[in-house]
Parts: structure tokens; C-alpha cells; sequence
């Protein structure tokens, strides 16, 4: 057999760059597509000239042609942070609902598994705590982040429809908050917001009382655990992520001391249906994949402060 050839969607996005870049690491072809509306050439830029790399500027919500054969799809298209969905609600729905079922008629044609990224967001404002895989959720529909969660949600049950009728081979990884190098500045998030407000001595701007918990995993410890679940032959949801919970304050004030600012906090009102807390229950991934993320809180914001502080220096805005 030759090589092992996959499609990512999403591929020039935060996690998909990352992931491109390890599956080329690993000897695969791989084709990368993005319609940019969120994603960035700037995140694979390094990947351009190999020639295990191709990048199609294409929007996966249309009809996707790929020559020659396909052994992987990965669908990571979708804007995913709360304000990219917010700005972008239509072109969200339509990538977790027709961009998925595109993707799914592709693997149909090509027998290629597909991995999908799915989210904790599925699980909408948790009432039960850790939220294991079998917790079916608490959605508002049609509140403003609906549009993100149901996208997914279709997604999911889109997926497990082809499995079933056609026995499409899928994974499901349902992503929590991960941070790292290739986030964008100003994609309104807590870990780029409260970089950047610290590095330019601007206030940090906490929603609520900030009481609120999530759960932040290390881009490379994600990467690792995709890793694992492709190559692992089960259908259903993993959830995949950092089980260590800390309030969204404590992260702003850890901020502070770690840039050594000198900027002060603000409270500002909460989004919403803010999911009041947040932590994955990973004993699926520990026992499936003998996976769990290796890289504390501490290391892992060290290694992204000097990515945002890089950043920063190109746009001369410090
Ligand atoms: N948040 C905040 N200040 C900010 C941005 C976000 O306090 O400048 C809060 C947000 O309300 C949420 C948490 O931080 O409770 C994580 O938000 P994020 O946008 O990173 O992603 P989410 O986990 O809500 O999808």
C-alpha cells in the first residue's frame, strides 16, 4: 500500500494546523482545507513547501470533490469560539449540519473513517458534574449558542446515522476548552483575551463574578489523544481533555503573575447560557486509548505566553 492519505477540514484553524502538521509528521499525505473564514495561512505557513502537504482553499458546506483515494477524513471546519459563532451563526450551522453530511458522502465514496470533532458543548450547561459520555446534556436550542451546540449535536447524530446504515467507520472526540500556540489573538476567548489584555497592561476582562470553572488542555496533550482515538476502532463519543478544573478568576490572576502585569481585573456581565461549570469525566480515553494530558496548567501557559507575546510583536502592538 502506499501512503496513508487523509483530508482535513478546519486544517488551517487552531487544532486543525496542529493536527495537519502531526499527521505529515507521521509520514501521511495529507490535503487541507479551509475556507478561512476563521482560520489563518499564518498557521501553516511552515507546511506549504512539503510536498506531503496540499491546502485547498475551499468551504466544506458545498459539494467536495477529492481526487484519488481517501483513507481519513478529519472534520474540524466550524467556527468554535463563542464569539466566531456569535458573529458567524448561519455558516456554523451550516458546516456542522451540511458540511458534515458532505463529509460523510465523501467517505461513503472513498470507505475513508472519518473523526469528528465534536465539543463539551454538547453537554451545554452541565447538571451533572464531572460530564461523562452518556450524559445526554442541557441545550437551549435557540439561546445564542445554539447554533454552535445543535451544529454539533446534528453532527453527532449524522454520523452515527451513516455508521449504522452504512457502516461508515467514524470517531467522535468531544473536544473540551483547549489552548496553545495558533489560537487567535482576538478570538474573544479567556486564554487570548486575558494574554493579551496582561501583555499590553490593559485590564482583564472576567465575565460574571468569574466563579465559573473550566478545564484547559494543551494543544499537544489534544493532539495526542486524536491521535490515539483514530487509530482505535470505536464509534461512540471520547470525551478528550484536562480534567483539572480551576475557576475562570484563579486563570485571570495566574495570568497576571505569570506575565508579572500590572494590569488589574474587571467584571463584566456573564454571556448567555455561560455553562456554569465545566470538567471532562475521561475514564473512556484513559481505558480505550491509555490517554491522559501530561502537561500541567503552569508549563502549558508558559509555552503559550511566548507565543502570544511573538504575535503581539508582529502586529507592533506592544
Ligand atoms: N470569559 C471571561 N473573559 C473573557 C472571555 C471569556 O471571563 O474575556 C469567560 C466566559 O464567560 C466563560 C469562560 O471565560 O465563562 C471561558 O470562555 P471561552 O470563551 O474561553 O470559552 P467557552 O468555554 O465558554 O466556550
Amino acid at each position: 500500500m502506499g501512503k496513508i492519505r487523509a483530508l482535513v477540514t478546519g486544517g488551517a484553524g487552531f487544532l486543525g494546523s496542529h493536527l495537519c502538521r502531526r499527521l505529515v509528521q507521521e509520514g501521511w499525505e495529507v490535503i487541507c482545507m479551509d475556507n478561512l473564514l476563521t482560520g489563518s495561512m499564518d498557521n501553516i505557513a511552515d507546511l506549504l513547501g512539503n510536498p506531503l502537504f496540499q491546502f485547498i482553499h475551499y468551504d466544506v458546506t458545498q459539494y467536495v470533490y477529492v481526487p484519488g483515494e481517501l483513507h481519513y477524513i478529519l472534520h474540524f471546519a466550524s467556527p468554535a469560539s463563542p464569539k466566531d459563532y456569535l458573529e458567524h451563526p448561519i455558516h456554523t450551522l451550516k458546516v456542522g449540519s451540511l458540511g458534515t453530511h458532505k463529509i460523510l458522502g465523501l467517505a461513503k465514496e472513498k470507505k475513508a473513517t472519518v473523526l469528528l470533532a465534536s465539543t463539551s458543548e454538547v453537554y451545554g450547561d452541565p447538571q451533572v458534574h464531572p460530564q461523562p459520555e452518556d450524559y445526554w446534556g442541557h441545550v437551549n436550542p435557540i439561546g445564542p449558542r445554539g447554533v454552535y451546540d445543535e451544529a454539533k449535536r446534528f453532527m453527532e447524530a449524522m454520523a452515527m446515522a451513516y455508521h449504522r446504515t452504512y457502516g461508515i467507520p467514524i470517531r467522535i472526540a468531544r473536544i473540551f476548552n483547549t489552548y496553545g500556540p495558533n489560537m487567535r489573538l482576538n478570538d474573544g476567548r479567556a486564554l487570548p483575551n486575558f494574554f493579551c489584555q496582561a501583555l499590553k497592561g490593559e485590564p482583564l476582562t472576567v465575565y460574571g463574578d468569574g466563579s465559573q470553572t473550566r478545564s484547559f488542555c494543551y494543544v499537544d496533550d489534544l493532539i495526542e489523544g486524536l491521535w490515539r482515538l483514530l487509530h482505535c476502532d470505536y464509534p461512540y463519543p471520547v470525551n478528550l481533555g484536562n480534567p483539572e478544573e480551576v475557576t475562570i478568576l484563579q486563570v485571570a490572576k495566574e495570568i497576571i503573575d505569570l506575565t508579572k502585569s500590572k494590569s488589574k481585573i474587571v467584571f463584566k456581565p456573564l454571556p448567555v447560557n455561560d455553562p456554569k461549570v465545566r470538567r471532562p469525566d475521561i475514564s473512556k480515553a484513559k481505558e480505550l486509548l491509555n490517554w491522559e494530558p501530561k502537561i500541567p496548567r503552569k508549563e502549558g501557559f508558559k509555552k503559550t505566553l511566548e507565543y502570544f507575546k511573538t504575535q503581539l510583536q508582529h502586529t507592533h502592538a506592544v
